[in-house]
């Protein structure tokens, strides 16, 4: 995919946000595509790790919060842990996401954020996640209420998901840090 970089000023400091919000350095990266060759939805995006990240080195800005990749990747770590220089790549993911939503620019694949946001605020209620409510309110939210029921018996059998709320985790903690992640992004209510 090309990218177009837009050279203006909103986005001269894009790479410092993104590397800051990251805690990178996106310049030890010299394009072995390593990360890209390992990412297992390399073939459902247009843009690929280390294409994103030639991008942020040539200045593109906002133009990226477009990329499908932000909304595909699932955040298993295979390009961090190719990567020669160590660069955390799923860390430029999620902040690329969070500014995406700061600035309402999010043009997700599907239903993405509002899974995103149910499975947090299910993490931030019982201080980890409750997948059952979680699901319930996708389903309910995308009125998709039928699909994939057929394999829910199995996984309640086989102990895949659990019915009750998660137990035993730090709430207060929990809600410490959702605070304090609202304080910084200024959206605290
Ligand atoms: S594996 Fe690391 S150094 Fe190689 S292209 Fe990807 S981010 Fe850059
Ligand atoms: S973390 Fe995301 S970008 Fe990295 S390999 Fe996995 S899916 Fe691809």
């Amino acid at each position: 995919m090309t990218i177009r970089i837009t050279k203006h000023k909103a986005t001269e400091d894009f790479l410092k946000l993104v590397q800051e919000k990251a805690d990178v350095n996106l310049s030890s990266c010299y394009q072995c595509k390593k990360c890209s060759m390992g990412c297992p939805v390399a073939d459902l995006i247009k843009l690929p790790p280390s294409e994103v990240i030639r991008g942020l080195q040539l200045g593109a800005g906002t133009e990226l919060l477009n990329t499908d990749l932000i909304w595909t990747c699932l955040s298993c770590e295979t390009c961090y842990s190719r990567c020669p220089n160590q660069i955390n790549f799923p860390a430029v993911i999620d902040a690329l996401k969070s500014i995406a939503l700061e600035k309402g620019a999010a043009k997700p694949a599907g239903d993405a954020p509002l899974f995103n946001r149910l499975f947090l605020n299910t993490v931030k209620s019982y201080g980890r996640v409750y997948e059952l409510l979680a699901i319930a309110m996708y389903k309910l939210g995308t009125g998709n209420l039928k699909q994939d029921m057929g394999k829910f018996p199995m996984m309640l059998k086989k102990g895949k998901i659990a019915i009750l709320p998660p137990s035993g985790a730090n709430k207060d903690k929990m809600k410490r840090i959702f605070s304090k992640s609202a304080q910084n992004k200024g959206t605290e209510k």
